[in-house]
């Protein structure tokens, strides 16, 4: 981001409340890149013994698999979103369970996580548009090849029960 959203002014950084943001140079505007963190969801669906993994198709981590899950949209509420990208990825319509933990990766990463559990309710386990792949994986069957450090950790502690699911 260069310039201001609203009066296109160039955009500078400022010290404001104590750190470094992008702010309005406009004489008259007070517009400020506050650079909130966007939500996303993952969701944990124990199946078959194992749990639902996603093949990436697009960027990053092309090839690598993870959690289903994705942006929230405009005036979706979480739950309707995590079950809207488990289907968009899987073809499971899925019931959300509950709310299992929120994490911010950290390291410039800009997302806030929300990972929830579901239950499959209906609906074949088909790739979607923006997957390669679908798979339940047992713990002996996992692929190698996990992205998204929280993804892996969720995964890890699943299958060690280390959360009350
Ligand atoms: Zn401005």
């Amino acid at each position: 981001m260069n310039s201001c959203p609203f009066c296109a002014s160039t955009l500078q950084v400022a010290d404001i409340g104590g750190k470094d943001r992008l702010a309005c140079t406009g004489s008259t505007c007070e517009f400020v890149h506050w650079d909130n963190p966007k939500p996303v969801t993952a969701t944990l669906i124990p199946m078959d013994g194992g749990i639902v993994l996603v093949k990436r198709k697009f960027p990053p981590f092309i090839g690598d698999w993870c959690l289903p899950g994705g942006f929230m949209e405009n005036s979706e509420e979480p739950e309707e979103s995590a079950a809207r990208e488990v289907f968009e990825e899987t073809g499971l319509e899925v019931q959300i369970d509950k709310l299992l933990s929120a994490h911010s990766p950290g390291r410039g990463i800009n997302v806030l996580i929300l990972f929830y559990l579901a239950k499959p309710a209906n609906g074949l386990m088909v790739p979607g548009d923006d997957a390669e792949d679908v798979g339940a994986f047992k713990y002996s069957e996992l692929p190698r090849n996990i992205c998204f450090d929280l993804h892996r950790k969720m995964v890890a502690q699943f299958f060690k029960q280390e959360v009350l699911f």
